[in-house]
């Protein structure tokens, strides 16, 4: 069956949302079962504020980073739409991860914007508690972009 192309445009952009909110789920597992885990000797000095400019949980970026580029490089060489729509859709997860994680929350670029949403407040005062009390092997408020009404988990 060949699929026409307003067809195809559609399924890509599904195919981009169900990757960028499946990445939050992904994001969140390995934040709890890998970082807090082990792969904790990696995410340890985001726990413990270095204050270096570079923290050896960069890793996690970078390769989610990677991952997106292949997938569009892929995508683009092979003339293959769901692989850039795969690519596209971590790629998006990753821009938001940066900007409410990174930017927003950690500041490792300043800006004068102050979040005002509600929801991003949530989301923010989640990783706040996250930061409180996590340990190596405990936690709660593994979650990136997503963050329920009782912060929890
Ligand atoms: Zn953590
Ligand atoms: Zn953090």
């Amino acid at each position: 069956m060949i699929l026409n192309d307003s067809l195809l445009a559609l399924l890509s952009v599904i195919v981009t949302i169900i990757v960028i909110l499946s990445m939050e789920g992904v994001a969140w597992f390995l934040h709890k079962y890998v970082m807090h885990g082990f792969g904790w000797f990696l995410h340890e000095d985001h726990h413990r504020y270095t204050g270096k400019r570079f923290q050896k949980n960069d890793v996690f970026g970078m390769f989610f980073a990677l991952l997106s580029f292949a997938f569009i490089l892929s995508g683009i060489l092979s003339w293959s739409n769901i692989r850039l729509a795969i690519g596209i859709g971590v790629m998006s997860y990753g821009i938001g991860y940066f900007l409410v994680h990174d930017v927003f929350f950690h500041s490792r670029i300043r800006t004068n914007y102050r979040p005002k949403g509600t929801y991003l407040k949530r989301v923010l005062q989640a990783h706040a508690i996250h930061h409180q009390k996590s340990t190596a092997h405990t936690g709660v408020n593994f979650g990136f972009l997503y963050a329920s009404k009782v912060p929890r988990e």
